[in-house]
């Protein structure tokens, strides 16, 4: 069963994904209205439930945009699954820290490239410079669209897609 249900607040921004067990139990309690569902029914002794997959609070909640959390998986996919040195699209991928953390760079989105193991080995724990190697792309910070935020949960939940244009 797939687990990941998109909330929307009350304007209809999507704001967070939660699983299924919390989004039944914001329903109950008139917390959460029913969006989309589609995904069958959960039945209790009493009643017998539409399993959600998006769901809109009653009440607009104030919070900021989530943001990309700055993660293997999350690196990787900014850079497309791509070694950001050689070009090769490759499942082989490691986290190179362009400037090396021993050399004072930081773990932060514009320091950080996914790189294929055959180029991180190549590089060392030189400088972009010392190394004599190039990136293809200047390391950014992601999107923040929530098209690009909650994008990783697409390729389950294809549906989402229209609640997430636009925000
Ligand atoms: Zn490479």
């Amino acid at each position: 069963m797939i687990e990941n249900v998109l909330v929307l607040n009350a304007n209809f921004e999507p704001i967070n994904v939660c699983n299924i067990r919390r989004a039944l139990g914001l329903m109950m309690m008139d917390k959460a209205s029913l969006v989309l569902n589609g995904r069958g029914e959960i039945h209790t002794i009493n009643n017998v439930y539409p399993i959600p997959s998006v769901i809109r609070l009653q009440m607009m909640v104030r919070r900021p945009r989530p943001r990309v959390r700055l993660t293997r998986r999350e690196v990787f996919r900014r850079d497309n699954f791509t070694c950001q040195y050689c070009g090769k699209r490759t499942m082989d991928l490691t986290i190179d820290h362009v400037l090396p953390r021993h050399l004072g760079g930081t773990h932060s989105w514009n320091n950080v490239v996914a790189a294929c193991s055959s180029c991180n080995h190549r590089k060392g724990g030189r400088s972009l410079a010392e190394s004599g190697m190039a990136l293809h792309h200047r390391p950014v910070f992601p999107p923040a669209s929530a098209i690009y935020i909650f994008g990783r949960h697409l390729h389950e939940n294809a549906e989402w897609e229209p609640f997430l244009k636009g925000w």
